[in-house]
Protein backbone atom coordinates (compact mmCIF):
# COMPACT_ATOMS: atom_id res chain seq x y z
CA UNK A 1 0.00 0.00 0.00
CA UNK A 2 2.56 2.69 0.84
CA UNK A 3 5.32 1.13 -1.57
CA UNK A 4 2.15 1.94 -4.19
CA UNK A 5 1.46 5.84 -3.38
CA UNK A 6 5.39 6.34 -3.30
CA UNK A 7 5.32 4.31 -7.22
CA UNK A 8 2.57 6.37 -7.97
CA UNK A 9 3.94 9.94 -7.05
CA UNK A 10 7.14 8.78 -8.99
CA UNK A 11 5.21 7.56 -12.35
CA UNK A 12 2.83 10.69 -12.61
CA UNK A 13 6.22 12.74 -11.79
CA UNK A 14 7.90 11.51 -15.12
CA UNK A 15 5.01 11.98 -16.33
CA UNK A 16 4.97 15.33 -15.59
CA UNK A 17 8.65 15.49 -16.76
CA UNK A 18 8.16 14.04 -19.82
CA UNK A 19 5.04 16.44 -20.94
CA UNK A 20 7.34 19.64 -20.22
CA UNK A 21 10.24 18.15 -22.03
CA UNK A 22 7.84 17.68 -25.14
CA UNK A 23 5.87 21.40 -24.67
CA UNK A 24 9.38 23.50 -23.84
CA UNK A 25 7.97 23.51 -20.31
CA UNK A 26 10.26 23.95 -17.20
CA UNK A 27 9.17 21.14 -15.12
CA UNK A 28 9.74 23.63 -12.11
CA UNK A 29 6.95 25.69 -13.69
CA UNK A 30 4.35 22.93 -13.25
CA UNK A 31 3.59 22.23 -9.70
CA UNK A 32 1.94 19.12 -8.72
CA UNK A 33 -1.05 19.70 -6.25
CA UNK A 34 -2.21 16.06 -4.40
CA UNK A 35 -6.00 16.17 -3.70
CA UNK A 36 -6.33 13.98 -1.15
CA UNK A 37 -10.09 14.03 -0.45
CA UNK A 38 -11.03 10.93 1.44
CA UNK A 39 -7.33 10.06 1.73
CA UNK A 40 -6.80 9.48 5.55
CA UNK A 41 -3.89 11.34 7.09
CA UNK A 42 -1.55 8.65 7.43
CA UNK A 43 -1.65 7.85 3.62
CA UNK A 44 -1.00 11.68 2.98
CA UNK A 45 1.91 11.36 5.40
CA UNK A 46 3.20 9.04 3.39
CA UNK A 47 3.12 11.05 0.33
CA UNK A 48 4.71 14.21 2.36
CA UNK A 49 7.45 11.94 3.40
CA UNK A 50 8.68 11.59 -0.61
CA UNK A 51 9.08 15.26 -0.79
CA UNK A 52 5.97 16.02 -1.81
CA UNK A 53 4.35 19.26 -0.37
CA UNK A 54 1.52 20.80 -1.96
CA UNK A 55 -2.01 18.61 -0.82
CA UNK A 56 -5.24 20.03 -1.01
CA UNK A 57 -8.94 19.46 0.40
CA UNK A 58 -12.30 19.59 -1.02
CA UNK A 59 -14.30 19.93 2.52
CA UNK A 60 -12.96 22.22 5.33
CA UNK A 61 -14.02 19.06 7.49
CA UNK A 62 -12.06 16.89 6.17
CA UNK A 63 -9.14 19.67 6.46
CA UNK A 64 -10.39 20.23 9.84
CA UNK A 65 -10.27 16.33 10.85
CA UNK A 66 -6.54 15.91 9.34
CA UNK A 67 -4.93 18.63 10.52
CA UNK A 68 -3.68 17.83 13.68
CA UNK A 69 -2.31 15.36 12.27
CA UNK A 70 -0.31 16.68 9.52
CA UNK A 71 0.51 19.99 11.06
CA UNK A 72 4.30 18.82 12.07
CA UNK A 73 5.23 17.86 8.62
CA UNK A 74 5.98 20.35 6.35
CA UNK A 75 3.39 21.07 3.54
CA UNK A 76 1.55 23.38 2.09
CA UNK A 77 -2.53 23.35 2.00
CA UNK A 78 -4.45 25.16 -0.77
CA UNK A 79 -8.18 24.05 -0.82
CA UNK A 80 -10.04 23.29 -4.43
CA UNK A 81 -13.67 22.63 -3.27
CA UNK A 82 -16.82 24.57 -3.67
CA UNK A 83 -16.85 26.42 -0.61
CA UNK A 84 -19.79 27.74 1.29
CA UNK A 85 -20.04 30.91 3.15
CA UNK A 86 -20.79 29.61 6.35
CA UNK A 87 -17.56 27.83 6.38
CA UNK A 88 -15.40 30.88 5.62
CA UNK A 89 -14.63 31.40 9.50
CA UNK A 90 -13.53 27.69 9.79
CA UNK A 91 -11.33 27.08 6.95
CA UNK A 92 -9.05 30.48 8.11
CA UNK A 93 -8.59 28.10 11.23
CA UNK A 94 -6.20 25.54 9.07
CA UNK A 95 -3.68 27.12 7.28
CA UNK A 96 -4.42 27.39 3.65
CA UNK A 97 -2.95 29.68 1.84
CA UNK A 98 -4.56 29.66 -1.19
CA UNK A 99 -8.40 28.86 -2.42
CA UNK A 100 -8.73 27.72 -5.77
CA UNK A 101 -12.51 28.09 -6.01
CA UNK A 102 -13.21 31.41 -5.90
CA UNK A 103 -16.46 31.60 -8.38
CA UNK A 104 -18.93 34.06 -7.11
CA UNK A 105 -18.32 37.77 -5.40
CA UNK A 106 -20.44 37.29 -2.38
CA UNK A 107 -17.94 34.62 -1.13
CA UNK A 108 -15.13 36.88 -2.26
CA UNK A 109 -16.59 39.58 -0.25
CA UNK A 110 -17.86 37.37 2.74
CA UNK A 111 -14.01 36.50 2.77
CA UNK A 112 -12.55 39.29 2.68
CA UNK A 113 -14.71 40.54 5.56
CA UNK A 114 -13.10 37.84 7.90
CA UNK A 115 -10.19 38.14 6.72
CA UNK A 116 -10.16 42.16 7.97
CA UNK A 117 -11.30 41.08 10.86
CA UNK A 118 -8.34 38.58 11.37
CA UNK A 119 -5.79 40.84 9.83
CA UNK A 120 -5.09 38.35 7.68
CA UNK A 121 -4.61 37.88 3.85
CA UNK A 122 -5.34 34.77 0.91
CA UNK A 123 -4.32 33.77 -2.21
CA UNK A 124 -7.10 32.69 -4.46
CA UNK A 125 -7.59 31.46 -7.93
CA UNK A 126 -10.87 32.17 -10.08
CA UNK A 127 -12.75 29.14 -10.38
CA UNK A 128 -13.81 29.14 -14.35
CA UNK A 129 -16.69 26.62 -15.68
CA UNK A 130 -14.51 26.27 -19.15
CA UNK A 131 -16.57 23.09 -19.81
CA UNK A 132 -20.34 24.89 -19.79
CA UNK A 133 -21.96 22.04 -17.74
CA UNK A 134 -24.44 23.10 -15.29
CA UNK A 135 -23.36 20.85 -12.57
CA UNK A 136 -20.13 22.42 -12.28
CA UNK A 137 -18.74 25.25 -10.18
CA UNK A 138 -16.82 27.72 -11.52
CA UNK A 139 -17.80 31.63 -13.13
CA UNK A 140 -18.92 31.62 -16.40
CA UNK A 141 -16.31 32.41 -18.91
CA UNK A 142 -18.25 35.50 -20.05
CA UNK A 143 -18.39 36.97 -16.61
CA UNK A 144 -14.87 36.41 -15.33
CA UNK A 145 -13.64 39.67 -16.28
CA UNK A 146 -16.19 41.42 -14.10
CA UNK A 147 -15.69 39.14 -11.24
CA UNK A 148 -12.13 39.51 -11.21
CA UNK A 149 -12.46 43.36 -11.62
CA UNK A 150 -14.42 43.38 -8.59
CA UNK A 151 -12.73 40.58 -6.60
CA UNK A 152 -9.74 43.03 -7.31
CA UNK A 153 -10.95 45.53 -5.03
CA UNK A 154 -10.91 43.41 -1.91
CA UNK A 155 -7.15 44.33 -0.42
CA UNK A 156 -6.90 41.37 1.61
CA UNK A 157 -7.56 38.47 -1.38
CA UNK A 158 -4.63 38.38 -3.95
CA UNK A 159 -5.71 36.87 -7.11
CA UNK A 160 -3.27 34.60 -8.32
CA UNK A 161 -4.70 33.03 -11.39
CA UNK A 162 -7.34 31.13 -12.89
CA UNK A 163 -8.60 27.05 -12.10
CA UNK A 164 -10.83 25.12 -14.23
CA UNK A 165 -11.52 21.26 -14.03
CA UNK A 166 -12.66 20.76 -17.34
CA UNK A 167 -14.84 17.93 -18.82
CA UNK A 168 -13.91 15.18 -17.44
CA UNK A 169 -13.59 11.48 -19.52
CA UNK A 170 -14.69 13.22 -22.63
CA UNK A 171 -12.85 13.41 -25.84
CA UNK A 172 -9.10 14.63 -25.59
CA UNK A 173 -9.72 17.75 -28.17
CA UNK A 174 -13.22 18.62 -26.09
CA UNK A 175 -10.39 18.47 -22.90
CA UNK A 176 -8.00 20.27 -24.56
CA UNK A 177 -11.06 23.05 -25.45
CA UNK A 178 -11.20 23.70 -21.84
CA UNK A 179 -7.63 24.49 -21.12
CA UNK A 180 -7.40 26.82 -24.08
CA UNK A 181 -10.19 28.69 -23.52
CA UNK A 182 -8.47 29.36 -19.53
CA UNK A 183 -5.87 30.46 -21.23
CA UNK A 184 -6.82 33.08 -23.23
CA UNK A 185 -8.89 34.14 -20.34
CA UNK A 186 -5.69 34.66 -18.58
CA UNK A 187 -4.45 36.10 -21.44
CA UNK A 188 -7.24 38.49 -21.70
CA UNK A 189 -6.99 39.24 -18.28
CA UNK A 190 -3.13 40.11 -18.20
CA UNK A 191 -3.61 42.78 -20.89
CA UNK A 192 -5.97 44.40 -18.85
CA UNK A 193 -2.77 45.21 -16.34
CA UNK A 194 -5.81 45.03 -13.44
CA UNK A 195 -3.36 46.45 -10.30
CA UNK A 196 -2.65 43.78 -7.62
CA UNK A 197 -4.00 40.91 -10.56
CA UNK A 198 -1.75 38.27 -10.89
CA UNK A 199 -2.30 35.84 -13.54
CA UNK A 200 1.16 33.35 -12.79
CA UNK A 201 -0.95 30.29 -11.44
CA UNK A 202 -3.35 28.40 -14.32
CA UNK A 203 -4.49 25.16 -12.07
CA UNK A 204 -5.99 22.55 -14.62
CA UNK A 205 -5.24 18.94 -15.54
CA UNK A 206 -5.91 15.82 -13.80
CA UNK A 207 -4.75 12.70 -13.38
CA UNK A 208 -6.35 11.65 -16.99
CA UNK A 209 -5.56 14.93 -18.47
CA UNK A 210 -2.36 16.36 -17.38
CA UNK A 211 -0.52 15.85 -20.50
CA UNK A 212 -2.66 18.09 -21.85
CA UNK A 213 -2.76 20.80 -19.25
CA UNK A 214 1.05 20.78 -19.16
CA UNK A 215 0.82 21.56 -23.19
CA UNK A 216 -1.53 24.35 -22.86
CA UNK A 217 0.03 26.15 -20.36
CA UNK A 218 -0.82 24.42 -17.05
CA UNK A 219 1.01 25.12 -13.88
CA UNK A 220 -0.18 23.19 -11.24
CA UNK A 221 -1.76 19.36 -11.89
CA UNK A 222 -4.06 18.38 -9.27
CA UNK A 223 -4.11 14.29 -9.18
CA UNK A 224 -5.69 12.43 -6.54
CA UNK A 225 -6.71 9.19 -7.43
CA UNK A 226 -3.58 8.08 -10.07
CA UNK A 227 -1.71 8.25 -6.51
CA UNK A 228 -3.62 7.17 -3.81
CA UNK A 229 -6.05 4.71 -5.97
CA UNK A 230 -9.96 5.13 -6.04
CA UNK A 231 -12.03 6.94 -3.83
CA UNK A 232 -15.16 5.43 -2.20
CA UNK A 233 -17.25 8.29 -2.55
CA UNK A 234 -18.64 9.11 -5.95
CA UNK A 235 -17.06 12.58 -7.32
CA UNK A 236 -20.46 13.74 -7.53
CA UNK A 237 -20.52 14.23 -3.59
CA UNK A 238 -17.90 16.87 -4.26
CA UNK A 239 -18.65 18.58 -7.71
CA UNK A 240 -22.98 18.55 -7.33
CA UNK A 241 -24.54 21.90 -6.96
CA UNK A 242 -27.30 20.12 -5.35
CA UNK A 243 -25.36 18.46 -2.81
C1 LIG B 1 -10.55 15.26 -6.69
C2 LIG B 1 -10.13 16.43 -7.46
C3 LIG B 1 -9.06 16.37 -8.34
C4 LIG B 1 -8.29 15.10 -8.60
O1 LIG B 1 -9.12 14.18 -9.20
P1 LIG B 1 -8.62 12.68 -9.40
O2 LIG B 1 -9.62 12.11 -10.31
O3 LIG B 1 -8.68 12.06 -8.05
O4 LIG B 1 -7.25 12.73 -9.92
C5 LIG B 1 -8.72 17.52 -9.02
N1 LIG B 1 -9.38 18.68 -8.85
C6 LIG B 1 -10.41 18.77 -8.01
C7 LIG B 1 -11.11 20.08 -7.87
C8 LIG B 1 -10.82 17.67 -7.28
O5 LIG B 1 -11.85 17.78 -6.46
Amino acid sequence: MNEMITENIRIIQQRIDKACKTHNRNPQDVKLLLATKTVPAERIEIALRTGQTLIAENKVQELKDKFEYLNTIPHVNHFIGHLQTNKIKDILKYNVSCIHSIDRFDLAEKLHQRLLKENKTMEVLIQVNTSFEDSKYGVSPTEVLDLVRQIATLNTLQIKGLMTIGLLSAEAKKIRQCFQLLKHIQQEIIALHIPQVSMEELSMGMGGDLEIAIAEGATIVRVGTAIFGQRPTADSYYWNENL
